[in-house]
C-alpha cells in the first residue's frame, strides 16, 4: 500500500485520533492505522472509522443527556442541625 498523498510506504501503526465539536473534545490515544513512513499521514481502516462514529454518536447522546439536565434546589426536608450546646 503507498501513501495517498506522497506515495510512500504505508506501515502499520497506531496514531492518536482526535476531535472537537461543539460541547466537547475526544482524544483517542491509540488507533490502529497505516502510518505513511515518509510524510506521517496515515489511513483508517473502515472498521475503526465505523466503530469512531459509533463512540462519537453514543457519546453525544449522553452528552446531550448531561447537558439537558438541570439543578434542582429543592428546600431541605429539614433544617440542618443546629449546633447543640451541651449544659
Ligand atoms: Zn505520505
Amino acid at each position: 500500500m503507498e501513501c495517498y498523498y506522497c506515495k510512500g510506504d504505508l506501515k502499520e501503526g497506531k496514531v492518536p485520533y482526535f476531535i472537537k465539536r461543539k460541547g466537547y473534545q475526544l482524544v483517542i490515544d491509540n488507533v490502529p492505522a497505516y502510518v505513511c513512513q515518509q510524510c506521517g499521514e496515515h489511513l483508517f481502516r473502515e472498521e475503526e472509522v465505523d466503530l469512531i462514529q459509533r463512540i462519537i454518536s453514543e457519546l453525544e447522546e449522553k452528552i446531550r443527556e448531561v447537558e439537558q439536565r438541570t439543578l434542582v434546589l429543592n428546600p431541605p426536608l429539614y433544617p440542618p442541625h443546629s449546633t447543640v450546646t451541651k449544659r
